[in-house]
């Protein structure tokens, strides 16, 4: 593989950054200045920055059903964490790709990939993430097409500057919707709901891009490859 992209799978550097590490003379291959980022180097190559050496790690990709009352922090807060349930080692390394409330059950995806999780948060990549919303007042046909309307063009939330992001409301019954929505504000959903008048009582994440939820409450697995690349 190049040089620039052993760096960054090695260390939490972007592309620029590594180039700007090879071009410093910051890094050494088998003890020799390596100055060209195109570089081809293999794993028995012994590479350095800065006089560490670097070994290519393997990044871990983890789909998780949220239980309530459990919280998306690496310590326990007024809930338990939610890193409890993964019987993994090294979990402080890990970190959660689009935070829930400790009340939201549901989808949360867990890596140690920085720049992986990156397309999955931020609103610029427009990732969308399904969420089923209960609701406290049933919806009529006309208040379902208004807020369908306005959650489309975008809601002035209260202390933001920004509109939100178009979002998609899908009707199930008068007290039960799907929103997709393509960002991760604070409390994103349910502010959306209180801007229209109404209240959400519960909130469970379905989709994340391609991934859909398919293992139970408190259970986990590894993304497959093709889930893993969905987010490239
Ligand atoms: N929106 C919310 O209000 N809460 C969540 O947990 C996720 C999205």
């Amino acid at each position: 593989m190049r040089l620039d992209k052993f760096l960054c799978k090695s260390t939490e550097l972007i592309k620029e950054e590594a180039i700007q590490c090879i071009h410093a003379g910051e890094v050494l291959v088998n003890g020799e200045v390596a100055q060209n980022e195109a570089m081809q180097v293999h794993e028995n190559n012994v590479i350095s920055l800065n006089g560490a050496t670097l070994k290519t790690r393997d990044f871990r990709y983890i789909l998780l059903n949220k239980p309530a009352e459990t919280v998306c922090s690496n310590i326990d807060e007024v809930y338990p964490s939610l890193f409890h349930y993964l019987e993994v080692e090294k979990v402080s390394e890990l970190h959660i790709a689009g935070r829930l409330d400790a009340d939201t059950t549901g989808l949360v995806l867990i890596t140690d990939d920085g720049r992986w999780s990156f397309n999955i948060t931020s609103p610029q990549k427009a990732c969308c993430k399904v969420y089923r919303v209960g609701l406290s007042r049933a919806l009529t046909t006309d208040k379902a097409n208004e807020i369908t309307e306005k959650f489309a063009k975008g809601l002035q939330l209260q202390g933001e500057e920004t509109l939100t992001l178009p979002a998609k409301l899908e009707i199930i019954s008068p007290k039960e919707v799907l929103l997709t929505i393509t960002e991760g504000r604070f409390h994103q959903v349910k502010r959306m709901f209180a801007r229209v008048g109404n209240r959400v009582v519960s909130l469970h994440r379905e989709q994340i891009g391609a991934v859909c939820l398919d293992v139970d409450v408190g259970q986990w697995r590894y993304l497959t490859k093709e889930e893993i690349l969905s987010f490239g």
